[in-house]
């Protein structure tokens, strides 16, 4: 099977490296969908953020990396894949996914999405909470993958 994961991964985390792999273990291949936003401007550029998760699964052989604007069940149309994967924090990420579940429902039935619970020791992990640890000079090498920890504290040297 084929999974989507779509995200804004900026940048990437740890939280989203371990459901990329564990998508890979259940379902084969994971489609990996990064989300060029016009009306929200992003740390770092689209091609940056593809960059940085081209070297981060460089040795997971079911992964593919895409990007996409506008809506996610047309990306997961076009890249034909069976579902969509998407991860679950605490309580807080529920509603909102749950949202975004139903929505995409409501506009194509080809698509159930899959929901991962975190892992425990990942469940604190977002990138806006990296960006913030970094932006004043926190440790952040438990956080993300080396690439990430080094463009994030070359931009926030400034
Ligand atoms: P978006 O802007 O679409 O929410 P993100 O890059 O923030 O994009 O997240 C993409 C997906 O990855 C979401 O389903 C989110 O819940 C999940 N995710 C983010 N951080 C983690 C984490 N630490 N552990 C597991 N899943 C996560």
């Amino acid at each position: 099977m084929k999974a989507l994961y779509p995200g804004s991964f900026d940048p990437l985390t740890f939280g989203h490296l371990d459901l990329i792999k564990r998508g890979c273990n259940l379902f084969g291949e994971v489609i990996i969908a990064v989300l060029e936003n016009p009306a929200k401007k992003a740390t770092f550029p689209l091609s940056r953020r593809m960059e940085q998760i081209s070297d981060a699964t460089k040795d997971i052989a079911e992964v593919r990396i895409v990007s996409f604007e506008g809506l996610t069940v047309n990306c997961a149309k076009e890249n034909n894949v069976d579902l969509i994967l998407r991860g679950l924090r605490a309580m807080s990420d529920f509603e909102y996914e749950l949202q975004i579940a139903h929505t995409n429902r409501s506009l194509n039935k080809d698509f159930e999405t899959i929901f991962l619970a975190t892992e425990t020791h990942h469940s604190f992990l977002s990138s806006s909470v990296v960006k913030e640890v970094a932006m004043f000079g926190g440790k952040i090498n438990h956080m993300v993958p080396k690439l990430v920890a080094d463009d994030l504290k070359r931009l926030y040297k400034k």
